[in-house]
């Protein structure tokens, strides 16, 4: 659909939702905060719109080691690297991901040149690394992606050989990133990035590469990022339950609630979502212990980890 109004351009950024250990946890929500600023300067000063300014937010949380999600990526149960992403412009339905690929630093931009460059909507595995090299884009030896956070949490998951579904509720990390943003023209986009759950299958794919399960945007309804138990979101498509509720009525952030509660009562799922509508409201939702999140709008970061925590700050361009 065509914008029509004009909107306040707005972004939401997440960092994952799981039980974040407390001595990770500052940097987790210095980074989402980082990336939503970053994100936001492009949609306000460089006249960027709501695709470029996801992708921008996605980038540098993918090139923060906190978070699992290009370089920081977990390891699957033989110890690779393997990482999905998504993209997706809400104007023309069109979405652009990549599935289990390795070696390199930004999927989330190889997932936008899927979208822009192919007839396709995902590339998997070797095709998508083949893609990534048509490209020129740079490969990555897998050390560089891995970090000893990352080795040290697959050691201990093959020491307890927990169960994946246990993942969410344990201080094994799987901090999947996302962003979803408006710009003043009213286009929605999102993008959601990720290394996966730590042991996971070799060849596992999760939801955040799925359209409508890790993300989806659509002009007419909004943005959604999701995280969290990958095969859960799948089972009741997270992300477009989102959209469908707002389609139905629902606010920003009632349909974030309703469509999480959902998914607990349905398929006993665990995991968080961040959305934003084509208003610019916004809606932040998670049964997980943790997930941190920021909001910049008119010149305000909000922000939070815990439970009901809604912190504020003046934000400049300049700062
Ligand atoms: N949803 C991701 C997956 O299952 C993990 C996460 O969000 O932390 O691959």
């Amino acid at each position: 659909m065509a914008a029509t109004a004009t909107t306040t351009p707005t972004i939401v950024v997440h960092g994952g939702a799981w039980s974040i250990p407390d001595d990770i946890a500052e940097a987790s929500q210095a980074g989402v905060k980082t990336a939503a600023e970053a994100g936001y300067k492009v949609l306000t000063t460089s006249g960027g719109s709501a695709l470029d300014a996801v992708e921008t937010a996605v980038r540098i949380l993918e090139d923060d080691v906190v978070f699992d999600a290009g370089t920081g990526s977990v390891l699957n149960s033989a110890g690779d690297v393997e990482m999905d992403a998504i993209i997706m412009d809400g104007r023309s339905l069109r979405a652009g991901s990549v599935a289990c690929v390795q070696n390199i630093a930004h999927p989330i931009s190889l997932a936008r040149q899927v979208m822009e460059k192919t007839d396709h909507t995902m590339i998997a595995g070797v095709g998508a690394n083949l893609f990534s090299k048509e490209l020129g884009i740079p490969q990555v030896p897998t050390d560089q992606l891995v970090t000893d956070d990352a080795r040290k949490q697959w050691e201990e998951y093959h020491k307890y050989k927990r169960a994946v579904n246990e993942l969410f509720d344990s201080q094994l990390g799987h901090d999947t990133v996302g962003a979803v943003a408006v710009d003043s023209e009213g286009n929605v986009a999102c993008a959601t990035s990720t290394g996966g759950i730590t042991a996971k299958r070799v060849g596992r794919v999760g939801d955040s590469p799925v359209i409508g399960c890790g993300a989806y945007a659509d002009n007419d309804s909004g943005a959604v990022s999701c995280t969290g138990h990958g095969e859960a979101i799948m089972s009741v498509t997270l992300a477009r339950t989102v959209t469908f509720n707002m389609e139905q009525g629902a606010s920003a952030q009632a349909a974030a609630d309703k469509s999480i509660a959902y998914m607990k009562q349905r398929v006993d799922g665990t995991g968080g979502v961040i959305v934003v509508s084509r208003e610019g409201q916004t809606g932040v939702s998670f049964n997980t212990r943790r997930m941190p999140w920021a909001v910049v709008r008119d010149g305000t970061i909000r922000f939070g980890m815990n439970p009901g925590e809604n912190f504020q700050n003046e934000f400049t361009n300049s700062s």
